[in-house]
């Protein structure tokens, strides 16, 4: 039977994750019963919840831990403010942890390893210690920033006079100034934009590491457990494009074509155009192309191989004569375009987007006649 280690028990950080847990499922839902929602709590809420988890994807995440940017001042200043609001622990801290998860992604060195299952990914991790805890040895160049050192100095300061004090504060003035109880404002401030935005924030980045390591489409890369899911890039601001992310750790999207929800490569790009930031990395559309025509050629083998094995005249075996034609010619194009990736040449944007729209059909194509396998 499953014992909890309590020798292990990270208790300073359960106690904080459950007691905020706690008191944002009990405590809001009473005042909202008791007392209603205010319009100013809500933008307070509104803006909180934005420029914390803004702060850890664009900030922690794309900025600090990934350099798939580089940022002036008042940016890395805002995401290190707001990212402790998040109380996800430093800048420095995060970073280390979330290199470690990109290297040994899926194995025993991967703090929010999936392969030990669900909960340990979301939240155990950071409910139990590791024996022993391992070695903040892959941060040396954020060490010689002054502003993230100082920042992981006064973290757990930072975010308790920021992202509690200033929102209970200002619904105590607002309250105060609308001729209102000022107390119940306070009361209001720190448990919206406090605690439950809190809970909010950090649940939407755990789900980073446990629900984008479980459900969507691997169209990148098979090799890890990451998956691109639209609906989870919507509740982790754009960070859901995960198989992307993991194949391209490098690159300032995440939801890397123009369509997909990532209000993060957006407001990376709008501070680019305000001069805010530069050196945004980008990997080239043919080294992306070449990796979903190599992950369509892989799965359409594979299953071409499954359907060959029902017996002849089956439908399966004549679908998989059908499918033999276009896999042929996907692995023609992957020939061609792998080649002029290694020689760099530049392929047009036709050639490009006409091998996109063919092994997207092939796809599609794919998941039809396995539908039709499995009906
Ligand atoms: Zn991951
Ligand atoms: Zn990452």
């Amino acid at each position: 039977m499953y014992r909890i280690p309590f020798d292990r028990v990270n208790w300073t950080t359960s106690s904080f994750l459950i007691g905020t847990a706690l008191i944002a499922l009990v405590g809001v839902p009473i005042y909202l019963f008791k007392v209603g929602l205010d319009w100013f709590q809500f933008a307070m809420f509104f803006f909180y919840v934005t420029a914390t988890m803004m702060s850890i994807t664009v900030g922690y995440h794309r900025l600090f831990s990934h350099l798939s940017f580089k940022a002036k001042l008042p940016v890395r200043l805002f995401t290190l403010i707001f990212g402790a609001c998040a109380f996800e622990n430093s800048c420095l801290n995060w970073a280390s942890d979330h290199r470690r998860h990109h290297k040994h992604v899926d194995h025993d060195e991967d703090p929010y390893d999936i392969s030990k299952g669900f909960f340990w990914a979301h939240i155990g991790w950071l409910l139990f210690k590791l024996n022993p805890e391992p070695p903040m040895d892959n941060v040396a160049d954020l060490r010689k920033d002054k502003w993230v050192m100082l920042q992981h100095d006064y973290v757990h300061w930072i975010g308790l006079v920021v992202g509690i004090v200033i929102p209970t504060a200002l619904g105590y003035a607002w309250n105060a100034s609308q001729g209102l109880d000022p107390w119940m404002g306070a009361l209001g401030g720190f448990l919206i934009p406090g605690i439950a935005r809190i809970v909010v924030a950090q649940h939407c980045t755990f789900f980073i590491n446990s629900l984008c390591h479980t459900v969507g489409r691997q169209p990148y890369s098979t090799t890890h457990s990451a998956r691109d899911s639209a609906i989870m890039a919507f509740l982790t601001f754009g960070e859901g494009y995960h198989n992307y992310h993991h194949e391209f750790q490098h690159d300032y999207r995440n939801g890397v074509k123009p369509w997909q929800w990532d209000p993060s490569k957006w407001t990376i790009w709008t501070l680019s155009k305000l001069g805010l930031v530069d050196g945004l990395r980008r990997v080239p559309d043919g080294r992306i192309l070449l990796a979903e025509m190599g992950e369509a050629r892989r799965k359409a083998q594979k299953h071409l191989a499954e359907m060959r094995e029902h017996p002849h005249h089956s439908p399966a075996h004549r679908a998989a004569d059908a499918m033999h034609e276009l896999v042929e010619k996907l692995s023609a194009n992957y020939h061609e375009l792998e080649k002029s990736v290694a020689d760099r040449v530049q392929l047009s944007r036709e050639v490009l987007n006409a091998w996109q729209d063919e092994t997207r059909s092939l796809m599609r194509e794919l998941r039809r006649t396995k539908a039709s396998a499995s009906a």
